[in-house]
């Protein structure tokens, strides 16, 4: 079980760590393994370690500008906001936030359930995506993505289609299960695999997310969004996917 109740308090930990690459504590090598920090609010948009216009012609410069600066912003800003009467919450991380939403009070729950995913989904997004990347994966990632779905290119169809066919805003996910095999699945709005099954559909630690929101695409691909998956996959970095994926087992 994946439950905040019942993770392995090791497993807890890879997972923050796993999270604290994402919060702008600093700049990771890419593929690097994931520094063991959880994440405290005030929350601080992270840098890119890569120029907005490194992802050329698959993500263009302007998305990912307002993408970054505008929409991942204003989802930091807004947890903030909601976070600053809440001097409770001031030592819980945006992993633990997200992992047991029920435990938040009520007046806040759905703010931070939008906007503390959001910064997570966003933190994890502009980590496995990069320059010089794309094309078939290596290493164990390459090997359990045979296993779960017959071949790379199995793996990638059933992606699209989780991509695809998430009606509105959200997110399609590779994940590592309760089971410790990876599974595909999409969530709405900011909802991730980590704030589990009751709350999300689906349960899990993330390794992969793509971003189907509009902001994510509109600019260059407009309603063309499996343009935009089929450009997603000449910027994936695997390296990193391969270091979420060993963290999260
Ligand atoms: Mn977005």
């Amino acid at each position: 079980m994946l439950s905040s109740q019942s993770v392995s308090r090791r497993t807890a930990l890879k997972t923050l760590g796993a999270g604290a690459a994402l919060a702008g504590l600093g700049t990771l090598p890419v593929g690097a393994a994931p520094a063991a920090t959880a994440t405290l609010p005030p929350f601080v948009l992270p840098k890119l370690d890569y120029a907005y216009d490194a992802l050329e012609p698959h993500f263009d410069a302007r998305t990912m500008e307002i993408h970054h600066g505008k929409h991942h912003q204003a989802y930091i800003t807004n947890a903030n906001n909601a976070l600053k009467d809440q001097p409770a919450l001031a030592a819980q991380s945006a992993e633990a936030m997200v992992r047991n939403l029920a435990a938040l009070p009520a007046a806040v729950r759905a703010v931070l359930r939008n906007n503390v995913g959001g910064h997570l989904n966003h933190a994890h997004f502009w980590q496995i995506i990069g320059p010089r990347a794309g094309g078939a994966p290596k290493g164990p990632v390459a090997d359990a993505l045979n296993v779960a779905f017959g071949s790379f290119d199995a793996f990638k169809a059933e992606f699209a289609k989780a991509a695809s066919g998430r009606f509105g805003s959200g997110w399609a996910w590779l994940y590592v299960g309760a089971d410790q095999k990876l599974a595909i699945g999409s969530t709405a709005n900011q909802d991730s695999p980590l704030m589990g099954k009751t709350v999300a559909g689906i349960q899990g630690i993330p390794v992969l997310g793509l971003d189907v929101w509009e902001h994510a695409y509109y600019l260059k691909y407009q309603n063309r969004r499996a343009d935009f998956i089929a450009a997603f996959w000449q910027v994936v970095n695997w390296d990193r996917v391969n270091a979420l994926y060993t963290a999260a087992r």
